[in-house]
């Protein structure tokens, strides 16, 4: 790196593209160019030694922002992770991170399992991946969605060096210290189980988790350090009193009913759903290590989640792009981008996966944006994904280059 503005070599301009506009989801044709990480201003002139790529005419889109992912899940059966190496589940998860690269993901919110070591690593440059925004172990009460003991099991080893995804604390106390201990460790925010799930082994998908008390000293902890709360939950039952106790984000969410939605828009709270899970889980989940007593649980959720989409699009409230997938699933991530367009337009759905995740992840302006002086993380398709969301559901086929700060990483 040199001082002299003439000679910066960390420049890189694209050439003949269609720039997306995500207020108003119209194109506009030129060059994109990138210094130093950033989208400069329009018009700024391109400096000596900048590297040049010809887009012939692609269509250029933020980097795609995945706001529900488990980077750390190699296996469907998510209770194995806290008996496996942490070094392997590395080495996984590095893989794994790799994969959502490639597929046009600059930046995941992880939603359970990744941590301060692996958001390093990949600042650093020593795991290709996407930016990490992790909130570490999940806060669950005994017998919950992060307890991953079977009903015969009495001994309980919630072990704080292992590569669970889950942690275990009872009581408004105890969920303060964890929440506090995640929040030591880094964490972006804080994610509580508030109800039953389709992999945790004893619970209900209809049962309630955590006491409203339990769950308002979870919200007050991450407020206090200026972050917040993301909810796993399913049912309005769960949902509501989630966001009631000041959750910011609903992760799911399949079963929500029109008060969910007024108290999502009522709180400027998030809704996550991660459709593409349950139609995986269906189909494959037996294969990539799901136990057979979870696999019974999808259908409790599969059907409705397109129509709590569509509830929570109609009701404006806002609505960020997640997956959720485990173990060999990770390969469908864009299939949600199908999913999703048969209840809403792609531009709506090109916005949860760039401008509305950016708020959600508290990095609006900074990611999700072309604008000048955003982290220049970039898409380029060669077709129109406002036209034909087919442009993103398939990145092996329409997937021209991935920018991440300003390198192209594919
Ligand atoms: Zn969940
Ligand atoms: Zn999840």
């Amino acid at each position: 790196m040199t001082n002299d503005s003439s000679q910066h070599t960390d420049a890189l301009v694209l050439r003949n593209a269609h720039l997306v506009d995500l207020d108003t989801g119209t194109w506009r044709e030129g060059d994109l160019l990138c210094v130093d990480g950033r989208v400069a201003e329009d018009g700024a002139d391109v400096p000596d030694g900048a590297r040049v790529l010809d887009v012939r005419g692609g269509f250029v889109l933020p980097g795609l922002i995945d706001a529900h992912v488990h980077v750390t899940a190699f296996t469907a059966g998510l209770g194995a992770l806290g008996d496996t190496p942490p070094s392997y589940v590395t080495a996984q998860a590095a893989r794994i991170m790799g994969g959502m690269l490639d597929r046009g993901f600059t930046t995941v919110r992880d939603m359970a399992g990744a941590d301060f070591g692996l958001a390093k690593a990949q600042s650093e440059g020593l795991v290709r991946g996407p930016r990490l925004a992790f909130g570490g172990k999940a806060l669950s009460q005994t017998g919950g969605h992060g307890d991953n003991r079977g009903a015969g099991t009495l001994l309980h080893d919630d072990h704080p060096c292992c590569a669970a995804v889950g942690r275990v604390a009872d009581g408004a106390d105890a969920v303060r210290v964890a929440a506090r201990d995640e929040l030591r460790k880094g964490a972006h925010h804080i994610k509580v189980m508030a109800s039953g799930g389709v992999a945790s082994p004893t619970d209900r998908i209809d049962s309630t988790q955590y006491s409203p008390a339990e769950l308002r000293a979870a919200v007050e902890e991450a407020e206090a350090a200026n972050r917040y709360v993301a909810a796993h939950a399913y049912t309005a039952r769960a949902v509501n009193r989630a966001l009631e106790a000041g959750v910011r984000s609903i992760e799911h969410g399949n079963l929500i009913d029109d008060r969910s939605v007024e108290l999502l828009t009522e709180h400027g709270a998030f809704l996550v759903p991660t459709l593409v899970t349950y139609w995986a889980l269906k189909q494959e989940g037996r294969e990539f290590g799901l136990p057979e007593d979870s696999w019974r649980k999808v259908d409790d959720v599969l059907g409705a989640g397109l129509g709590a989409l569509e509830r929570a699009a109609r009701g404006g409230a806002r609505i960020a792009y997640g997956t959720d997938l485990l173990g060999g699933m990770h390969r469908h991530q864009n299939e949600e981008f199908r999913i999703r367009s048969e209840v809403q337009k792609p531009l709506d759905v090109i916005r949860s996966a760039t401008s509305v995740a950016a708020e959600l992840l508290g990095m609006g302006g900074e990611i999700g944006t072309l604008a000048a002086g955003a982290r220049a993380d970039l898409l380029v398709l060669d077709s129109d994904p406002l036209a034909d969301v087919a442009a993103l559901a398939d990145p092996a086929r329409h997937q021209v280059a991935v920018v991440q700060g300003g390198r192209q990483v594919r």
